[in-house]
């Protein structure tokens, strides 16, 4: 029998050019589920009806100073980062509050604000100057953490994805399109809980520009449609507890709330 490929459930192969040629090939028309696909995962989009779907997230650790600090860096360490699945969103509408149920296994669950990019191109090996085409939108977003695990696993060398990447770990406010904000570098991120500001950071201290991270990613992943970036929180991360109110802001940009629920 001649090689094929991956055998298909309809029966015939994929011829192995195609699958020499990367993940590009469209299976869909020819695929068969065995059972109903999950719902893709997607964020609400400001003034409009219409969904962002989401590829990948991505996250940049350590990209303001005074947080770097508090996590014991110094300098400008070339970018690091963590992803999390896409169905780890929580898509928040503005005026609306978002439910996050606390997650298991911790004690010390962490509110981390975030300038979050949502890419509606891509590419591999991008520059910095290529950046600009790629960029759909923005959001704040709250890269939430459990810090203990996250503590374990720094000190034994492990992978952070239990802290990092549990369900609903990423929630997200409507997505702004990048045409309505004239000026990114102007844009500051705040957190209050409960009415009282925890975090407070400016875009333009970031240690790595939001060019120079997409930049960055696009040599180690081909970026797509989809992909949406959590560029780093300041400093003042901390935890939250049952019935907190997070409340997160970006100039500019749709205010985020999430309630801290039982789980
Ligand atoms: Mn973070």
């Amino acid at each position: 029998m001649p090689p094929s490929g991956l055998e298909l459930p309809g029966g015939k192969g994929v011829p192995l050019e195609r699958l020499r040629r990367g993940n590009d090939w469209d299976y869909s028309k020819r695929m068969r589920y065995i059972f109903a696909p999950p719902p893709h995962a997607a964020v609400r989009i400001v003034g409009s009806t219409g969904w962002f779907p989401v590829h990948r997230i991505y996250c940049v650790a350590r990209n303001y100073p005074d947080h770097a600090q508090e996590m014991g860096s110094s300098g400008r360490e070339p970018p690091f980062f963590f992803m999390k699945p896409p169905d780890a969103v929580l898509s928040v509408n503005e005026g609306e509050t978002g439910v996050l149920r606390y997650p298991t296994l911790t004690r010390e669950l962490h509110h981390e604000v975030e300038l979050v990019v949502a890419l509606r191109e891509g590419g591999t090996n991008l520059t910095p100057a290529d950046v600009e085409r790629c960029i759909y939108g923005y959001a704040v977003g709250l890269d939430m953490t459990r810090r203990d695990l996250q503590s374990e696993a720094k000190k034994l060398g492990r992978p952070w994805c239990i802290a990092k990447a549990f369900d609903r770990s990423a929630p997200v406010g409507g997505l702004t399109p990048a045409a309505w904000i004239d000026d990114i570098s102007k844009i500051e991120i705040t957190l209050e809980v409960n009415g009282v500001r925890r975090q407070h950071g400016r875009v333009r201290d970031l240690i790595w520009s939001i060019p120079e991270i997409i930049a960055h990613l696009s040599t180690a992943w081909e970026l797509k449609p989809g992909d949406l970036i959590f560029t780093g929180t300041p400093a003042g991360v901390g935890p939250v507890s049952l019935t907190d109110l997070m409340t997160a802001r970006g100039t500019g940009l749709a205010e985020l709330r999430v309630r801290v629920m039982r789980a």
